[in-house]
């Protein structure tokens, strides 16, 4: 059988009783729609992060689409959003009625380029696009440069929407990820760094009016009560079940989140000077959702994939399309300056296998069969 390409199982069988209780406790109370875990869990990852408010919610695209409601986003406003990155990220704004508008990325940490903003900020007034704000993605688990991207933010009057649906366990200089934009949407997919056994996600903010907007748009932009309906919201909330699996999988969290250093550290040093490996900015530590590397220039990576895969070696690539290329998404604006960054990462990255129970042999067993099959 060949290593797994993230290895669930193994954290299961780590969990497993706490996980059985928590679930039985649920089954037993009942209240499977915002049960008590749902609280419970919302105060462990304020206190975690920093964050004033936590509303858990049904998914990292749900979690996108309330802080976009949460911040006020109208149809046809703009909003600066790099092109290598989830589909969510760009869609979120897009299925709003708004406009995303495409920036460059650094080759180094695949996160926005804070110099590319000016070009994505034109390319948008050239079409009569006002940009409200700036929706940045910590890309494979690294946040983006959030002091100079909020720099830029401040002095055009943007707010930051800061998508960590990979990158939640990270921090930019000491701070969480859930407190570096105005607002954090993140994603509890089972395969992100914290998951759940389904689907789901939480906004994270200390912007009162944002947080109450969510809190609302959660349940069908409900008022005081059920029935008082107040704004067009939608039915996005967390399950009291995942709620209860996070609880117990946050027990594990930090200890998993210094493991999976451990992994990235080991493949640097088995990789770095051979391939292009991952770059962690300074002011940064990294939730390492996904290991990276870039391929050399003109390397067959499908043949590459091939040859690994036969010695059963599971590769990925995150993203072959940039957003900016898809069928729905062309007709929006592209930063003036084009986006070369981002096409040529797009046929060069390949993402290793990569979790917190990833032994040294097993890293070795990678290593070798990419070095053989360059
Ligand atoms: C996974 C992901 C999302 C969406 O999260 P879901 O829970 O799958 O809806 C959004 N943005 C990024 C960058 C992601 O990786």
């Amino acid at each position: 059988m060949g290593l797994p390409f993230i290895d669930l199982a193994a954290q299961q069988a780590r969990i497993r009783q706490d996980v059985d209780q928590r679930i039985a406790a649920v089954l037993s109370h009942g209240a499977y729609i915002l049960g008590p875990e749902v609280k419970e869990l919302e105060v462990a990852l304020a206190e975690r992060s920093g964050a004033t408010h936590v509303i858990s919610c049904s998914s990292g695209t749900d979690a996108l689409v309330l802080a976009l409601l949460g911040l006020g986003l109208r149809p046809g406003q703009g909003v600066i959003v790099p092109s290598f990155t989830f589909a969510a990220s760009a869609e979120a704004m897009a299925v709003l009625g708004s406009v995303p508008v495409f920036a460059e990325i650094e080759r180094s940490t695949y996160n926005l380029d804070p110099d590319g903003l000016p070009s994505a900020l034109a390319a948008a007034h050239a079409q009569n696009i006002e940009v409200v704000g700036i929706m940045c993605v910590g890309l494979f688990g690294q946040p983006a440069d959030i002091t100079r991207i909020s720099a830029f933010a401040d002095k055009h009057g943007l707010w930051v929407l800061d998508d960590a649906a990979q990158s939640f366990g990270s921090t930019w200089k000491g701070r969480q990820a859930g407190t570096l934009g105005r607002v954090t949407a993140t994603s509890f997919f089972p395969a992100k760094p914290l998951g759940c056994y389904g689907d789901g996600g939480a906004v994270l903010t200390n912007d009162d009016s944002i947080a109450k907007i969510a809190v609302s748009c959660r349940v069908h932009g409900q008022g005081r009560d059920k029935y008082e309906n107040e704004r067009i919201g939608m039915t996005a909330r967390l399950d009291t079940i995942q709620a209860a699996i996070l609880l117990s999988k946050l027990s594990i969290f930090d200890d998993e989140l210094a493991a999976r250093q451990q992994v990235a550290d080991q493949y640097e040093t088995l990789l770095g000077g051979k391939v292009t490996t991952p770059l962690l900015a300074a002011d940064a530590t990294s939730s390492w959702a996904q290991y990276v590397i870039q391929l050399p220039d003109g390397a067959d990576r499908q043949a590459i994939q091939d040859r690994m895969g036969s010695k059963n070696i599971p590769t990925a690539v995150y993203y072959p399309r940039p957003m900016h290329t898809q069928p729905p998404y062309l007709h929006y604006p592209v930063a003036q300056d084009g986006l070369s960054v981002t096409e040529r990462l797009a046929s060069s990255v390949l993402a290793l296998p990569m979790h917190p129970y990833l032994t040294p042999e097993q890293q070795e067993q990678v290593a070798d069969a990419l070095m053989s099959s360059l």
